[in-house]
C-alpha cells in the first residue's frame, strides 16, 4: 500500500479536491491511505480566530468564524449530493457549533492556553478529512474517514507533541483498512486521556510517515503545490529547478534549514524503514516529483538553497576571560533551561555567536543570559543554506559561495559549515538578493542527470543584481 498526503493548497475548494479524488483514483491500485491538511490557510484564520477570542475581541472573532464556516459548508455543498450532502452540512455545522464552544471557553479564560490552541487548530483537519472523505465517495471512490486522534496517540505536549510509537503503530494498524480509501486529518492526534493534540505547525507531512511507516507502505507520496524539492523557494528565486532526488540526510538538512515543502520530522520514522518519500505536484501530476530515498544522486554538490527569516543573532561575550569549555556549557544549560533551540553556534576566543528564532528571545531568557555573558542582539537575520552530502568538503563550493556573496549587497556577516551544510547568516533585507546570485552561482546551467531543469531561469538570474558587500567574520566549526 502507498499514503498519499495532500497539503492545504492541494485542498483548498471543492474544485481542489475533485483535482485530488482524481489523482486517488489513479492510484486505486496501489491501496492508497489518504492523510489530508486543512483546506487552504484554515488553520492560520483558526488562529487569528483564536487569539482574537482571547484578547475579547469577540465581534471580530465571530465575524471571522462566520465566513470560515461558510466557506466550509459552500465547498462541502459543491461536493456532495443528496443524502449525503444532506449528511455532511449537518455534521460541518456540528463541528462548527463544537468550536464555537471552545472558542467560549478561551474567551473566559482571556489566555490561549497550548491545551485550548490545540483544540481551536485541530478543527481544520476535523473539517476537511470529512469533506474530502464526502468529496471521494461522490467521485465513486470507496473511501472511510478516521478521526486521527482514535489513532495518533501523543504524549502531552501541546503544539509540539510526539507521537507514542507503540500505541500509534498498533491503533493504525487496527483501524486503517486495506479494502476501503481510509481518509484522515493529519497534523492532529489525542493524548492517552483523550485530549486533542497538534504535532507542531506543517505536521501533517509527519502525520503521513507516521502513518506509511506504521503500514510498512511501499511509499508516502507528499502532494503540495510545487513538482517537488526545488533548488531553492520559488517565492525566492525565480527559476528554481527539481531534484529528481536527493538522499533521506539531504532532504532532512534541507527541511530543517528552512524548505517548507518539508516538516522535518518527516524522514525518520521513512528513513528507519526506508520507504521512500516522493514530492508531487497535486496540479501538475504528470511531472514525477523528488524521490527521497537511500541513494544520494552526487557526492559533494550542492543541491539546494534554503532559507529561513525571522532569526536574531546572538553574540555572547563572556566577561574578563577568554571562551572557554566551562562558559559553552552554562550557555548550553540556559539554552536548555528555556527550552530555546538554535540553530548554529560559532565561536572565537573572544564570543561566542548563535543564531534563534527571534521569537524565542523573551525578557526572561535574555535576561539569564546577562548573567553570563554580555549580549548583544542582532535582529532581522536571515539564514542561507546550501545544503548537499559533503558538499562542505569540496573547496571550491565554499569559495564560490563567499565570493559572490562579497558582490552581493549586504554580504553575509557570519558563515558555517559542516559536512551536509553550508549557512550564511546575513541581514533579512539581503536575502532576496543572495539567494538569488548564490542560486545564478550554483545552479545556471544544471546537470539535467540532477535536476528537472526550469526553462525560464537562466533569464531570470542573469537579471539577478550583483554589487558589493563584505563578509565581517567567517568562523568554521565541525
Ligand atoms: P502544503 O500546504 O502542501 O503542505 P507548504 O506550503 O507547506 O505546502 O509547502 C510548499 C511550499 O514550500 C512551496 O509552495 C514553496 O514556496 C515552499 N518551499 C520552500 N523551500 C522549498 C524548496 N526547496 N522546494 C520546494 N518548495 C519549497
Ligand atoms: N494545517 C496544519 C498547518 O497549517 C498542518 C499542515 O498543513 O501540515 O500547520
Ligand atoms: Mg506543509
Amino acid at each position: 500500500m502507498i499514503v498519499m498526503k495532500f497539503g492545504g493548497s492541494s485542498v483548498e475548494s471543492a474544485k481542489a479536491i475533485q483535482r485530488v479524488a482524481s489523482i486517488v483514483r489513479d492510484h486505486s491500485a496501489r491501496k492508497p491511505a489518504v492523510v489530508v491538511s486543512a483546506m487552504g490557510k484554515t488553520t492560520d484564520r483558526l488562529l487569528r480566530i483564536a487569539r482574537l477570542s482571547a484578547a475579547g475581541k469577540q465581534q471580530a472573532a465571530g465575524l471571522e468564524l462566520a465566513r470560515l464556516r461558510q466557506f466550509h459548508l459552500t465547498e462541502a455543498a459543491y461536493l456532495a449530493r443528496a443524502a449525503q450532502a444532506i449528511r455532511l452540512d449537518r455534521d460541518v455545522c456540528a463541528l462548527f457549533d463544537e468550536l464555537d464552544r471552545v472558542l467560549r471557553e478561551v474567551a473566559a479564560s482571556a489566555s490561549l492556553t497550548p491545551r485550548l490552541s490545540d483544540a481551536v487548530l485541530s478543527f481544520g483537519e476535523r473539517l476537511s478529512s470529512l469533506i474530502v472523505t464526502a468529496g471521494f465517495r461522490q467521485a465513486g471512490i470507496d473511501a472511510v474517514h478516521l478521526d486521527a486522534r482514535d489513532a495518533i496517540v501523543t504524549d502531552g505536549r501541546h503544539t509540539q507533541a510526539a507521537p507514542l510509537f507503540v500505541e500509534t503503530n498498533a491503533l493504525l494498524r487496527r483501524k486503517v483498512s486495506g479494502a476501503q480509501v481510509t481518509v484522515m486529518g493529519g497534523f492532529i492526534g489525542a493524548t492517552e486521556d483523550g485530549l486533542t493534540t497538534t504535532l507542531g505547525r506543517g505536521g501533517s507531512d509527519y502525520t503521513a510517515a507516521i502513518v506509511g511507516a506504521a503500514l510498512s507502505a511501499d511509499e508516502i507520496q507528499i502532494w503540495t503545490d510545487v513538482d517537488g524539492m526545488l533548488t531553492c523557494d520559488p517565492r525566492v528565486v525565480s527559476g528554481a529547478h527539481t531534484l529528481r532526488s536527493v538522499s533521506f540526510a539531504e532532504a532532512e538538512q534541507m527541511a530543517k534549514s528552512g524548505a517548507k515543502v518539508l516538516h522535518p520530522a518527516t524522514v525518520l520514522p521513512a528513513v528507519k524503514q526506508r520507504i521512500p518519500i516522493v514530492i508531487r505536484n497535486s496540479r501538475n501530476p504528470n511531472a514525477a516529483g523528488t524521490r527521497i530515498a537511500n541513494e544520494n544522486p552526487r557526492d559533494g554538490a550542492v543541491l539546494s538553497i534554503a532559507c529561513r527569516t525571522g532569526l536574531a543573532l546572538l553574540q555572547l561575550v563572556p566577561r574578563n576571560t577568554p571562551v572557554t569549555a566551562d562558559f559553552g556549557s552554562e550557555i548550553w544549560d540556559a539554552f536548555q533551561q528555556a527550552g530555546v533551540e538554535f540553530d548554529l553556534i560559532a565561536t572565537s576566543r573572544k564570543d561566542l555567536s548563535v543564531v534563534v528564532d527571534a521569537a524565542s528571545l523573551t525578557p526572561e531568557f535574555l535576561h539569564r543570559l546577562g548573567a553570563l555573558a554580555e549580549v548583544e542582539v542582532e535582529e532581522n537575520r536571515a539564514l542561507l543554506t546550501l545544503v548537499g552530502q559533503n558538499a562542505s568538503r569540496n573547496p571550491s563550493n565554499l569559495t564560490r559561495a563567499t565570493q559572490r556573496l562579497c558582490k552581493t549587497p549586504g554580504g553575509a556577516i557570519l558563515a558555517w559549515c559542516s559536512d551536509s551544510r553550508f549557512a550564511f547568516v546575513l541581514a533579512a533585507q539581503s536575502l532576496y538578493a543572495a539567494a538569488e546570485a548564490l542560486h545564478h552561482e550554483f545552479f545556471a546551467q544544471p546537470d539535467p542527470d540532477l535536476f528537472v531543469p526550469n526553462r525560464a531561469s537562466v533569464t531570470v538570474m542573469e537579471r539577478a543584481s550583483v554589487r558589493s558587500a563584505s563578509i565581517v567574520a567567517l568562523h568554521s566549526i565541525q
